[in-house]
């Protein structure tokens, strides 16, 4: 049995009454859910606001993306693995969609980051998922297979990804309302899995893949009902405490 998880990604939005308002908020709620790994992602100069307002609740905190290198050194705007443990983070976003097309992250970059993290002890949310082009040309599977080997490629890969969590998001999925459906989502779920499970049994059975794109309080428990999805990362209606947690109990269930 897999635990599910609802993962709240902020993106760039916040400020420092706005994270005091969304986490005094789901921490109230939080307690319906049961069962559920919450996690939020605020901002990284949110981190620390967010460590100490979580104290002793039921919620972890994590990061939206890393550095690739680990350690210190002159990387001028870069945020360390080794940082983000330091404030109280144990899960880090690699590889969201918004990384690779507008900073133009590369699926190798992304592996290394998911290596680097791993190593540090932060459990990486591996994002993958498919262009609408890349979709509508029937090239969905290949692409997110891609993205998958350019960690198991790597030696470190495999152990990396036994300590991952992954999420499928289709990129037009993502902040378009559009969201897949449970049986479009599903049949990705189930091919990951079964990409997973070339490499170990035991690693496909165990590993949680989230769905992210579009979850609202309206679909999320029939996306979360489908057989290969272990939960939900959450864009936009992660922003409302009340969707948020709504979405957290659907998992639940
Ligand atoms: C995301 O950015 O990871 C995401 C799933 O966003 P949204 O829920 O807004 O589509």
């Amino acid at each position: 049995m897999r635990r599910p998880i609802v993962a709240g990604n902020w993106k760039m939005h916040g400020s420092r009454a706005f994270v005091s308002e969304l986490l005094a908020g789901i921490k109230e709620g939080v307690t319906a859910c049961e069962g559920v790994e919450v996690i939020v992602c605020p901002p990284f100069v949110y981190l620390d606001q967010a460590a100490s307002l979580l104290e002793g609740a039921r919620v972890a905190l994590g990061a939206q993306n890393l550095c690739q290198v680990s350690g210190q050194g002159a990387y001028t705007g870069e945020i360390s693995c080794d940082m983000l443990r330091d404030m109280g983070a144990g899960h880090v976003i690699v590889g969201h969609s918004e990384r690779r097309n507008i900073y133009g992250e590369s699926d190798a970059l992304v592996a290394e980051k998911a290596i680097v993290a791993a190593a540090a002890g932060l459990t990486p949310i591996l994002c993958v998922g498919e262009l609408l082009e890349e979709r509508e040309s029937g090239q969905t599977e290949q692409v997110v297979g891609r993205q998958l080997d350019a960690l198991l490629q790597r030696e470190e890969g495999a152990a990396a990804l036994e300590k991952s969590v992954i999420a499928y998001e289709p990129v037009w999925a993502i902040g378009t309302g559009r969201t897949a459906t449970p049986e479009q989502a599903q049949e990705v779920h189930a091919y990951i899995r079964q990409r997973l499970a070339q490499i170990s049994q035991n690693l496909a059975d165990g590993a949680r893949i989230l769905y992210g794109g579009s979850v609202k309080p309206g679909n999320a428990a029939e996306l979360f009902g489908m057989a290969d999805i272990d939960g939900g990362l959450i864009g936009g209606a992660s922003l409302k405490a009340g969707d948020f947690l709504a979405i957290c109990r659907a998992a639940a269930s």
